[in-house]
């Protein structure tokens, strides 16, 4: 049995090739799977559980079948989509986990996270990402009308592209020292996240021991998928 992990697909409705790669992907290669893992940002953007969108109908009633099919099927917040709630995992089944989380598979010992916590040398970064996950700011945000919420959203996707065109590429990946000293905090022999749109395997010297991190990649131009089974994780793309 394989256990699938992907992460960065930023479904959205202007973008229905990715959505029909994905549901393709539901359908096919994850009804035979153990397990689903969804490590952040499957939405471009998500400003609540009570947005219609017809496209995130779609995404919701996929993740549905799926679930009632018997795979379990797992979601951790990524930076545009951490507004998805309790109401879209009652609405799906799907079980929404705390970043991080160490999980065993196969024997190894894994630490799944987003990954963006880690970048840490984006220090204004940090700062938003602080104050958009506390209980209270969330809770303002979601007591605004839909329209209101759509439009902030459609705003500060805006000024994240902007910003991304200014910044060091270098400051938009993570921080070796947020990774080293994460993973020895949790005391794993992997870590794997997305966030970064690098999809790698990367090995970290710890001195005594030699850890691997890896990391998905992103849905813009074809798939990615990390298939994990008893031989160990293979890293691949889905050509669309
Ligand atoms: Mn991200």
């Amino acid at each position: 049995m394989t256990t699938l992990f992907i992460s960065d697909l930023h479904l959205e409705t202007d973008r229905p090739d990715i959505g029909e790669q994905f549901f393709d992907f539901l359908e096919r290669e994850a009804g035979d799977a153990e397990e689903l893992y969804i490590l952040g940002d499957l939405f471009d953007a998500w400003v609540g559980d009570d947005d219609p969108n017809p496209h995130y109908g779609d995404v919701k009633a996929a993740l549905r079948k799926l679930v009632d099919s018997g795979v379990p099927v797992y979601f951790m917040h990524g930076n545009r989509d951490f507004m998805v709630g309790e109401d879209f995992g009652e609405e799906t089944g799907v079980r929404i986990l705390p970043d991080p989380i160490a999980v065993d598979l196969y024997g190894d010992h894994v630490l799944l996270s987003h990954g963006d916590a880690m970048c840490t040398d984006d220090f204004e970064y940090q700062q938003i990402r602080v104050m958009t996950r506390k209980p209270e700011w969330q809770a303002m945000m979601r007591a605004k009308p839909l329209e209101e919420r759509l439009m902030l959203a459609k705003a500060a996707r805006a000024e994240s592209i902007a910003r991304g065109q200014t910044l060091d590429m270098d400051i938009m990946d993570v921080n070796d020292k947020a990774v080293k000293k994460t993973i020895l905090d949790y005391g794993v022999d992997i870590l794997l996240h997305g966030h970064t749109h690098r999809p790698d395997i990367h090995f970290v010297d710890l001195g005594d021991r030699v850890a691997k991190r890896i990391v998905l990649g992103d849905w813009y131009d074809h798939g990615s998928v990390l298939r994990w089974d008893a031989d160990g994780p293979v890293l691949s793309n889905l050509p669309r």
